[in-house]
């Protein structure tokens, strides 16, 4: 399955100088979201390497979580824009490639020791990540690993990412 001839670049969007992977073309074909989504979650269905929890970053992000938490049959948690969840939340603050943002996680949403598998759409910069990770540990659950369907490696977003393993199905 070629994924790559379903990602659009899409060049200065949203500013100048940004090229914009867009997932559009993938979402529109089935088998190969299908594809990207089981890719995604295969690792994590190996027995002792498995997670107790995923979470994902809006909007982009719970696209690909939502279907990789039912096959892997965990929770799943979303970490969300200020504002958008009701219930009492921790935040946390970052940089963007372009921009600033602040994420925000129900704190009853994981749980003191559970591994969670982060995911993403692309891995850019690395501060959404980074910021997930601050928010998994607020909660006193651990990051067990990243997977994305994108990484721009050149932007090295890894090293952000605290050595904990990453799985992305596409760099750049
Ligand atoms: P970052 O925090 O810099 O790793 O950026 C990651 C987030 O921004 C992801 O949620 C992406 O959806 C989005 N993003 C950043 N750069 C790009 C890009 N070049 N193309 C598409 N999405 C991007």
């Amino acid at each position: 399955m070629d994924l790559a001839s379903r990602i659009r670049d899409i060049p200065d969007f949203p500013k100048p100088g940004i090229l914009f992977k867009d997932i559009a073309p993938l979402l529109g074909d089935p088998e190969a979201l299908r594809h990207c989504v089981e890719q995604m979650a295969a690792p994590f269905q190996q027995p002792g390497n498995t997670v107790d929890a995923v979470a994902a970053a809006e909007a982009r992000g719970f696209i690909f979580a939502a279907p990789v938490a039912l096959l892997l049959n965990k929770p799943l948690v979303l970490l969300r824009k200020p504002n958008k969840l009701p219930h009492t939340t921790h935040s946390v603050k970052y940089d963007l490639e372009y921009g600033q943002a602040e994420l925000h996680m129900h704190t009853d949403s994981l749980t003191p020791g559970q591994k969670v598998l982060l995911i993403d759409d692309v891995l850019a910069t690395g501060g959404t990540m980074a910021a997930a990770a601050e928010l998994v540990g607020r909660a006193g659950a651990v990051v067990a690993a990243y997977s994305f369907v994108i990484e721009l490696s050149f932007l090295e977003g890894r090293k952000r990412l605290h050595g904990h393993p990453v799985h992305s199905l596409l760099t750049y």
